[in-house]
């Protein structure tokens, strides 16, 4: 099913004088919200990936501690490391077509060693030359996430060492975080997001590791809000948390904790969504997955259609040893082919950051318009891309002026041409296309 948005609390005035708000949703004068671009988003999450280290390899070995009869892998015949090889390999592949996704940098893979300092087994260029790969190669298209510190063991963030107990209490994966207050979430993953930053990445976002916070997503939405904004001055954080495969429920992602709205220093934590399970290769790299349950082969069936044809963001996900699957790829190919196949059902689709979508939902949940007789003004506590709204009216040659500038918006031929700063009228309504910038824009007919 197609869900519409409006945006909020728009006002309806004759020339002039504003009328008191009205209830637009039931009305035929709302101002819709479209998709970014009038688009589907489209994004691959990678997890459990980070510099040279498998982290299978060295996971297993400490979750089989914890619970000894759910990890009986052979772990010691895994490879320990995931080469650099591989990828270029895969990020050339993604460029080549156009993928954008998330890649965790786990900061203290599996406790081994610290991406800021050196990891045991690898040399210091070794560990240098895989960051400057991800740094240079993946950080224009994909979103850096720590996946908390480790993904194994809890770190006391005051001493840097792992607590002693090797129990589910004091794993990142499980217990520890289900209680603690967003301020207690929020220091840990700043430190997290810490290392990061020294490492040379940027990051207006955070992945959990397994069950982290997952009874405890107010206070998580809290502490990534916190973290991001402390670390890297963000006003728009965003998770990846939970997962939702059934069908007809909603994956939106989810704007929390939105404060500051009305002022100079807005801002908010987005919940986003993953709409499949991992049917590459699995966490482990060892559990093989199936194309068809994401697209079938007649491009009809599997579970990114049903997302699609929803017009949800379609964000699906993966684990990276299950990618490079000990050097057989075989969530590599899946993923070619499904990727092949969304790009030959769709024309209808965009790739964008986790960053990128986050923004575009902030935007639309909290933008305010005003409609009057020359004029719709919009006032946006959060900037984004793409901002795509459809005008239950015609708006002659229209111009938008933010940030201090006019600009004479350019006709597209149809509605899958949108870029920045264009424009669609078919009938009596008028589709606008526009860079939102925080603060106030006003659109104008220039007849
Ligand atoms: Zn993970």
């Amino acid at each position: 099913m197609k869900r519409r948005t409006f945006l909020k609390n728009t006002t309806i005035s004759t020339a002039g004088s504003v009328l008191s708000p009205i209830n637009l949703k039931a009305d035929n004068a709302a101002i819709e919200v479209l998709n970014p671009y009038n688009r589907v988003p489209v994004n691959f999450i990678i997890d459990d990936s980070t510099a040279l280290v498998n982290l299978a390899y060295y996971g297993i070995p400490q979750f089989a501690e914890v619970f000894p009869d759910n990890y009986k892998q052979d772990w010691k015949n895994l490879p320990r490391e995931i080469p650099d090889s591989f990828v270029l390999e895969f990020l050339e592949w993604c460029d080549q077509n156009g993928v954008k996704g998330k890649y965790s940098m786990v900061p203290y893979p599996a406790c081994t060693g610290w991406l800021h300092r050196f990891i045991p087994g690898w040399s210091r260029k070794e560990l240098n030359d895989s960051l400057k790969i991800v740094r240079e190669l993946a950080q224009p298209n994909w979103d850096i996430h720590s996946e908390m510190i480790s993904h194994t063991r809890v770190i006391d963030i005051k001493t840097g060492v792992p607590y002693p107990e090797a129990s589910p209490d004091y794993m990142e994966n499980w217990e520890w975080s289900q209680e603690r207050s967003a301020d207690e979430l929020g220091e840990y993953i700043a430190y997290s997001l810490q290392i990061l930053e020294e490492a040379g990445f940027h990051c207006d976002g955070v992945t959990t590791p397994g069950g982290f916070g997952s009874r405890n997503i107010p206070n998580l939405a809290k502490g990534t809000q916190y973290a991001v904004r402390e670390v890297f001055g963000e006003s728009v954080a965003h998770f990846f948390r939970d997962v939702i495969t059934e069908p007809g429920k909603s994956v939106q992602p989810q704007v929390m904790h939105p404060t500051g709205l009305q002022g100079s220093d807005p801002s908010c934590s987005v919940h986003m969504i993953a709409c499949t399970g991992d049917w590459f290769g699995g966490w482990d790299g060892l559990t093989p997955g199936d194309a068809d349950k994401f697209i079938t082969a007649d491009l009809e069936g599997g579970r990114l259609p049903e997302v699609i044809e929803s017009e949800e963001p379609a964000i699906f996900i993966c684990h990276w040893p299950g990618i490079y699957y000990n050097g057989e790829k075989l969530g590599f190919n899946i993923f070619k082919t499904v990727v092949n196949r969304l790009h030959e059902r769709y024309d209808n689709l965009r790739w964008m950051k986790l960053t990128e979508i986050a923004h575009y939902w902030a935007a639309r949940e909290h933008t305010v318009a005003k409609v009057t007789i020359n004029e719709v003004s919009l006032s946006a506590p959060f900037s984004t891309s793409g901002f795509t709204i459809k005008l239950p009216f015609v708006m002659e040659n229209p111009e938008l002026e933010s940030n201090g500038k006019s600009l004479q918006l350019r006709k597209v031929k149809d509605e899958l041409s949108f870029e920045d700063g264009t424009y669609y009228m078919e009938g009596n309504s008028t589709t606008i296309c526009l860079k939102l910038h925080k603060g106030q824009s006003y659109l104008r007919s220039q007849v």
